[in-house]
């Protein structure tokens, strides 16, 4: 049966453990496509440009975004960061489901364009001491970036009541175990299945035709 596409977004304060669950997921959910957004940030040794990021100069940046290119933008840490607009709505319309991680002020932006296509999740962390082990970890960003991204996570976790749910994150298991069934629960509804109409109306009439009813 054909269904449009959904957009599953993963929000949460640097350190909270979404990229990890976000992997997760997608090893055990292969359909699930990733969206690769565009950032002017410097890329981290680990980095791929067109697989994590693609990077791009903050001129380029600003000419997709002038453009209209993109479907949402923000300015997170310092730098900006945007999800290009046509690789998502290609997915929607062929019903591909794809992988938002973005931060708060992307997710409005996207309620705002496609918020009957779009599910979104907050990640917490289990405890602010947790969150600070976590970005100290994290040897590849410097420790004024480490700071940073404390301070903001205030910020970021203030929005967590915008979002449809919610998973605290103790468990790397149990939360990619909630993520998937939401994203399970969330492809059968009712609204994302527009040919069941056509499927139950031919149904009931069989069934009507067979005396059965
Ligand atoms: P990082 O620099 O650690 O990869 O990402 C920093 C933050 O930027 C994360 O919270 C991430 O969710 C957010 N982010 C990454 N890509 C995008 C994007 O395309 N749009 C928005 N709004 N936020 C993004």
């Amino acid at each position: 049966m054909n269904r449009r596409g959904m957009i599953l977004i993963l929000s949460s304060p640097s350190g909270a453990g979404k990229t990890t669950i976000a992997r997760n997921v997608r090893e055990k959910e292969p359909r699930l496509e990733v969206s690769v957004s565009v950032t002017t940030r410097t890329r981290r040794p680990s980095e791929v440009d067109g697989t994590h990021y693609h990077f791009i100069t903050p001129e380029k940046f600003i000419r997709m975004r002038d453009a209209g290119d993109l479907l949402e933008w923000a300015e997170v840490h310092g730098n900006y960061y945007g999800t290009p607009r046509e690789p998502v709505e290609n997915a929607l319309a062929e019903g591909r489901d794809i992988l938002f991680d973005i931060d708060w002020q992307g997710t409005l932006q996207v309620y705002d364009a496609l918020r009957e296509d779009t599910v979104s999740v907050f990640i917490l962390p289990p405890s602010a001491e947790e969150l600070r082990r976590r970005l100290e970890r994290r040897a590849e960003d410097s420790a004024e970036t480490i700071s940073r991204r404390l301070a903001n996570a205030r910020e970021e976790i203030r929005h967590w009541r915008e979002y449809d749910f919610v998973i605290v994150n103790h468990d790397l298991e149990i939360s990619v175990r909630d993520v998937q069934a939401i994203l399970v629960g969330e492809r059968n509804r009712r609204a994302r299945l527009p040919d069941v109409e056509a499927f139950a109306d031919q149904l009931i009439a069989d069934l009507g035709r067979s005396g059965a009813v």
